[in-house]
């Protein structure tokens, strides 16, 4: 499961929060109560980089992630630079199964 930081903003009282999801899930509001509120904003936090010594480790949220983003290392790159074209072709798994693709497939 894709991970995600979601900026909420209550259309009842105006109180902001964010919140760490699976999926980019309506929200109920900390401060009246109000339902349904819907993210704002949404953060992709499916792949994260960190350095850690003179590495750039890519952690990655595995798809068995709902109540935690379960971050496992999937790669370990000597520049932040290699550790973000992991990145980029590891998110092509997540957008290459969008309608886009399977049409480009379906016509193919
Ligand atoms: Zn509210």
């Amino acid at each position: 499961m894709a991970w995600y930081l979601n900026y909420y903003s209550c259309g009842k009282c105006g109180y902001g929060w964010d919140d760490e999801w699976s999926n980019c899930n309506a929200d109920e509001c900390p401060k009246c109560g109000a339902q349904h509120c819907n993210p704002t904003r949404t953060d992709d936090l499916t792949f994260v980089v960190k350095q850690e010594g003179d590495a750039f480790i890519v952690y990655e949220s595995p798809v068995d992630a709902v109540d935690d983003p379960n971050y496992v290392a999937v790669a370990n790159c000597s520049n932040e630079q290699s550790a973000q074209e992991i990145v980029q072709q590891r998110s092509r798994r997540y957008w290459g199964s969008g309608i886009t693709d399977s049409q480009t497939l379906g016509a193919g």
